[in-house]
Order: C-alpha cells, then structure tokens, then sequence
C-alpha cells in the first residue's frame, strides 16, 4: 500500500520541461516576482507499515489521571490543536465529517476504515522529515496526491492513506507524487502558461471564492509559477504551500486533470505554486 515515491521523472506531457523552459526564456521573472506578494518566506504559518486499521478504534490506555497528565505534556511539547480537538482524535481521528470520505488532491477517496497509523509510516513535520534518508527535498503532504486540503477553516487537512489532523507542512514516507497533467490535444507544451484556458475556468470562482476575471490576471512568468516540489526545495516557497491548498486555485471541471487560477493566466496544475498564493484557509 502507498508505496514511497522515489521521485522519477515526470511521465510525459508539459513536465518540468515547459516551466522551466519557459520560466528561464523570461529572465528576472523570479525576482520581480518578489514584490508581488508578501507569501514569500513571511505567509507560510506554516517504513512503509503493513497493518491498517479504523480510525475510530482507540489505543489502550491507563488511568484517566494518567492521559490527562500525558495529553497536557503532549501539548506542550507539540504543535497547537484545533480547537476542541484531543490530542488522540488529532493523532488517531476521527477527522471532521467533511473529509472523512473526501477525494484527495490526486483525487482518491478516503476510507476511514483503510488507513495506516501516524506511527506506522514515519509521519513527521517538516523539519523533521528532511532527516529521514526517504525524503526527497521539496516533497511535503501540501503537494502529496494523498492529500485533502484544508476544508473548515482550522488550518489543518487530512490524508487519503493516513489517520488524523494533517498539516500541509508535514509528510510521510507514502508520499506520493500528484500525476503530472498531459498537454491537451492539439496544444504544445509551450503554449500552456499563456493559452486561454477552457470555457468552465474563464469566468469561474476559484475554491477560496474568488471570481476569475480574464481580463485582470498576472502572467505565469510575472507569477514566477513553477512546480510547488521544486519551489520549496529551492527555498523560494515554504513548506506547505501548492496550488492545491491556495484559495485562488479552480479545480479540474472538464476532466482534463488541469485547473486554472483567479489571478494568474493560463493553464495551472495542482502541484504548482507561485508568489502570490494565500493559504485557502484565509477565505474558509
Ligand atoms: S498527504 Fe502527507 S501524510 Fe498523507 S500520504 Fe501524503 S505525505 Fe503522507
Ligand atoms: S492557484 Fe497557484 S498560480 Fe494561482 S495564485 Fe495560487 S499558487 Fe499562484
């Protein structure tokens, strides 16, 4: 189950290729890029296992008195949970209704009776996980096909594969890679970034509420969007950040895998990033 992507090249279609190539032809695009948003470095708050289980089980435990104690330990030494929310159900679930059977950015459905433990799979911040010799430099659960995206305003996601609250930043060693988007018939890779895109996008609402104007967008060399893997292992985007959580993002709606964007011209695919993303939680 979920094995551990060891990121070979893209399959075919637009690829690094097109970005890169078109990204390098249009020179200083990445630093006047900078002013454009404040995202930059200042937006981002951000072993395989073999036995599944249902998230609703719960662990064994001591005393009452015992889990009080360690659950207060837990959150000093941890992150802060959402509100109302346990450190066991944080760790273990159940996650909120929303996206209990949810699709996942590479749009598999979740089953909450199918899903491996945090432990079992290395989960681990970011930080963390750049020490684990299985992780590839970029790679975090905001651009991971298995992720589901923040969808009540908490900040946190959830995991098609993996049990409990999910943060954008973290990964496991399931990641895996979203499918790269193939050129659509009678298209050239080239023409992606500037090409008007399908008629459903044009004047559609993006997932954070905001309506596409064609007439007002910012150029995808203006943008600086490139891969959301390679933008964070280059250090010009923070962990956690993809086209797939950002609230300007307008999902696939003709079936092509491609999506496109609210502010930005062109073809957009969910494992993208440029400077201007906003977090989807800010509009939630
Ligand atoms: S979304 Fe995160 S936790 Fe889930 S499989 Fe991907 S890397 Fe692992
Ligand atoms: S959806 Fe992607 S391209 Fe559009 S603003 Fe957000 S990060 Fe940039």
């Amino acid at each position: 189950m979920g094995d551990d992507d060891t990121g070979a090249d893209p399959p075919s279609g637009r690829g690094a290729w097109s970005r890169r190539a078109y990204l390098v032809a249009t020179t200083g695009s990445a630093t006047g890029l900078a002013g454009l948003s404040g995202c930059v470095g200042g937006n981002g708050d951000g072993a395989d296992g073999t036995e599944t289980i249902r998230e609703s089980e719960t662990p064994e435990r001591g005393t009452a008195e015992e889990g009080a104690d360690e659950e207060e330990a837990d959150e000093e030494e941890h992150e802060e949970l959402p509100e109302g929310v346990t450190r066991e159900a944080f760790e273990r679930g159940p996650v909120p209704e929303a996206y209990r059977t949810a699709l996942s950015l590479g749009g598999e459905a979740r089953n909450p009776a199918d899903l491996f433990r945090k432990s079992e799979v290395g989960f681990a911040e970011f930080e963390e996980a750049r020490e684990n010799s299985a992780h590839r430099p970029g790679t975090c659960c905001a651009n991971c096909a298995d992720y589901i995206p923040d969808k009540n305003g908490d900040e946190y996601g959830a995991c098609a594969e993996v049990e409990g609250y999910i943060d954008r930043e973290d990964w496991c060693t399931v990641y895996e890679d979203l499918p790269e988007p193939s050129v659509p018939e009678g298209m050239a890779a080239e023409d992606l970034p500037t090409a008007e895109v399908p008629e459903p996008y044009r004047t559609a609402s993006s997932q954070g509420g905001e309506e596409r104007d064609p007439d007002d967008l910012l150029t995808q060399a203006d943008a600086n969007v490139m891969e959301s893997v390679e933008a964070i292992a280059d250090g010009v985007a923070m962990p956690g950040q993809s086209c797939g959580n950002c609230a300007e993002f307008i999902p696939d709606r003709n079936g092509d895998t491609w999506g496109a964007c609210a502010r930005v011209e062109g073809y957009i695919a969910v494992e993208d990033w440029c400077a201007v993303w906003e977090h989807v939680s800010e509009e939630l």
